[in-house]
């Protein structure tokens, strides 16, 4: 589970992950972290800042005794502010993603993991109705089913985010979260582990999930997400179920778009029932008529090149767990071919190059100069350079996908350099 963002959380995007911009390493290529402040002077200064905000925890009803047991002991982590402030040079395309997150090795580990928890799963899908593939698929993208959940003391980590993240009014209030956790007993201050960002457990709950979603289902009084698979299993399910995941529909399905079709339909915010979608050309990869969906969407995360699915309310739920679409499709194929379905059918693009950060500034600067409307220059890929570079192939007589090649980079800027000489006395 990720943390909210405001700019991207505005701006899901179709080619990058969020969960890699937000700064999840796995998904990423890491550029150099900037240079580490001054440690003495920081450490200082995170002292100070905890005195204070124990006081703020004092007031909000926090006892004295959870206090010594958990800010007191607090550390600053240099580590995880250089985490934060990394930004991915590149963000991955998505089937490159898509081959660590669900690769033969966890499809056959998610099936192995599923028969031994048999007994706790099936408790889940008659209480909450969620697939056990879907909650099997989110353990293993997760923490590869328990293998790896982070080893960051979370309080630590929320404590040094809160005190100079980026994020800071958003860490504090998951700092809060942490000290209630351990000031109502729900798990001692030491059980709490995770991520640098501050998600615990083998499923990554941030402590407001955890403290609004995790379910005790073994029954020995505790919600442990740690050491528990049925309160794993049954937490998660739990979080998917309260967030609308509808039992009667699947999470979409991989589809074959008609000729012609209108790539600027290809938004998660346009959204008709798969009988309207049908009736527009759209089919199932096999003949198959299209499942029964209210409200869904077409997406093509690769453009016109690449697969197309067809997704609905239960792929949106997934997004709910972590706002990138490379990670839902990732939860929901994972899920599917745990269940001994397929995977995608359609090839990626794998020849064409992902554009670096600077190379998608470059193009939404140029896109702008066009007046084609391509949103901030922020070097971030969302639906308004999408939507702007459209315009652009449509203007070329191209397939208007609105997916960024190098190819469009280059006529792009040929054309503004064009534009700048000629205007030039
Ligand atoms: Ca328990």
């Amino acid at each position: 589970m990720r943390s909210p963002s405001g700019s991207l959380a505005r701006a899901p995007a179709l080619l990058l992950t969020l969960a890699a911009l937000l700064g999840a390493a796995s998904c990423t290529t890491l550029a150099a972290p900037p240079a580490a402040a001054d440690t003495a002077s920081e450490a200082d200064g995170f002292g100070a800042w905890i005195a204070g905000f124990s006081k703020e925890a004092l007031q909000a009803g926090i006892s004295r005794a959870t206090l010594d047991a958990t800010l007191a002991r607090a550390r600053w982590l240099p580590q995880v502010i250089e985490l934060d402030s990394a930004q991915p040079e590149f963000v991955r395309p998505v089937w490159q993603y898509l081959d660590g997150a669900v690769s033969a090795q966890r499809i056959q580990a998610g099936r192995l993991q599923r028969q031994r928890y048999a007994a706790a799963f099936q408790a889940a899908v008659q209480r909450y109705g969620v697939p056990d593939s879907i909650v099997t698929a989110i353990w293993g993208i997760e923490s590869s089913y328990g293998a790896h959940f982070g080893n960051f003391r979370t309080i630590d980590a929320l404590a040094t985010l809160a005190y100079d993240g980026r994020r800071r009014d958003w860490a504090k209030g998951e700092l809060m979260a942490a000290l209630t956790i351990v000031d109502k007993g729900y798990m001692p201050a030491a059980a709490l582990i995770g991520s640098w960002a501050g998600a615990m457990g083998n499923t990554q709950f941030l402590p407001s999930i955890y403290l609004k979603y995790a379910v005790d289902a073994d029954g020995d009084g505790k919600r442990d997400i740690w050491n528990s698979i049925p309160d794993v299993i049954a937490s998660t399910a739990n979080f998917l179920a309260q967030s609308g995941w509808r039992p009667s529909e699947p999470w979409g399905t991989e589809v074959r778009l008609p000729a012609g079709f209108d790539y600027s339909r290809t938004e998660l915010t346009l959204r008709q029932d798969s009988d309207a979608w049908a009736a527009q050309g759209v089919r199932g990869m096999d003949g198959q008529p299209l499942p029964v969906m209210r409200d869904a969407s077409i997406l093509t995360p690769a453009g016109a090149r690449g697969p197309a699915v067809m997704v609905g309310n239960n792929f949106r739920v997934l997004l709910l767990y972590n706002s990138s679409t490379s990670y839902a499709l990732a939860v929901a194929l994972l899920a599917q071919q745990i269940d001994g379905g397929p995977g995608l059918l359609a090839l990626w693009p794998r020849q064409i190059k992902p554009l670096a950060r600077t190379e998608i500034e470059a193009m939404q600067l140029a896109l702008n100069q066009l007046g084609l409307d391509a949103g901030e220059i922020d070097g971030v890929f969302g639906p308004a350079t999408r939507a702007g570079l459209r315009r652009y192939q449509q203007r070329l007589g191209q397939t208007a996908d609105g997916y960024p090649t190098q190819e469009l980079l280059q006529r792009l800027m040929q054309q503004t350099d064009k534009n700048t000489s000629t205007s030039k006395p």
